[in-house]
């Protein structure tokens, strides 16, 4: 686990949301490559303790904690595991999210919008809103939330998972300017189209379908989770300590055009 490490976050603990899968579990990975101690925090328990088995396996501390970031008390329990094992936050990841099946406005039901925010925004807010006071206890931290393509420009059939992902950014750059100051760091990644678990569910499996969300990246493939996972870790560097209320695009030039 020491080999080639870029970052080197010894002594640092990461808490990473929706890490069973996908852009989450594969920058747990990348944390604990880097030496950080990794809670590893999905809804799905057995997804948290395989995540967190990855880990350990390649000789990494991790701790797998089952939590609707949905739900404020999840959370709460969730941070004070984090605390108790490893008595320290210094990252957090709040990354956990749902995707939206495609309809029009006037066809989304109340419960998927509501869904939607609750999970996709309030999921953030409830996060942050519990690991900046033990951050702050720490002298400092580096949050990165995780918004979308989404976040910056509409889609037809996502009003619902844009607006929360829009969201996502407002929640962020006003964060980041309350916390400036005092050491705490909060900056919002906003993934393309990412080769994950959520994808598969999108094109439903046909290579049809994932041609069509291929033809809608300028680079002409889907993007990575380790292209996420990258730019996460860059963000809660030392290096990008000049980094403030971001909202990194990394899309393949999919919005550059836009
Ligand atoms: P994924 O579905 O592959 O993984 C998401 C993980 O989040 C799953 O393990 C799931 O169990 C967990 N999760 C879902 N609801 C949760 C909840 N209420 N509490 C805790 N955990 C929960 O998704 P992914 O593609 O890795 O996406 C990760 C994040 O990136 C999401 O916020 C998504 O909206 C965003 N995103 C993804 C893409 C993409 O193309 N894959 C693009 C832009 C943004």
């Amino acid at each position: 686990m020491t080999t080639h490490r870029k970052w080197n976050y010894e002594g640092k603990a990461a808490f990473v949301t929706g890490a069973a899968n996908g852009i989450g579990q594969t920058t747990a990975l990348a944390f604990a490559q880097e030496g950080a101690d990794v809670v590893v925090v999905d809804l799905s328990e057995d997804g948290a303790k395989a995540t967190a088995r990855m880990i350990e396996e390649q000789g990494g501390r991790a701790l797998a904690v089952r939590c609707d970031v949905s739900n404020p008390e999840d959370v709460q329990v969730a941070l004070a595991a984090a605390i108790e094992k490893f008595g320290r936050l210094d990252f957090a990841f709040n990354n956990a999210g749902i995707e939206q099946p495609l309809a029009y406005t006037a066809d989304v039901s109340v419960e998927t919008f509501e869904r939607n925010l609750r999970v996709n925004l309030g999921g953030v807010f409830y996060c942050m809103k519990y690991q900046i006071p033990l951050m702050l206890k720490n002298g400092g931290g580096a949050i990165v939330n995780t918004s979308s393509g989404a976040g910056v420009v509409g889609i037809r059939g996502q009003g619902a998972y844009c607006a929360a992902k829009h969201g996502v950014i407002g929640l962020t750059k006003s964060a980041a300017l309350e916390y400036a100051k005092d050491g705490v760091r909060i900056n919002a990644v906003c993934p393309g189209i990412i080769d994950t678990p959520m994808i598969g569910r999108f094109t439903q499996g046909t290579e049809e379908n994932r041609k069509r969300m291929i033809a809608q990246e300028p680079i002409g493939r889907l993007g990575r989770p380790e292209e996420i996972a990258n730019t996460v870790l860059w963000l809660c560097s030392d290096v990008a300590g000049f980094a403030i209320g971001h909202a990194v695009v990394v899309d393949g030039g999919q919005t550059a055009g836009l």
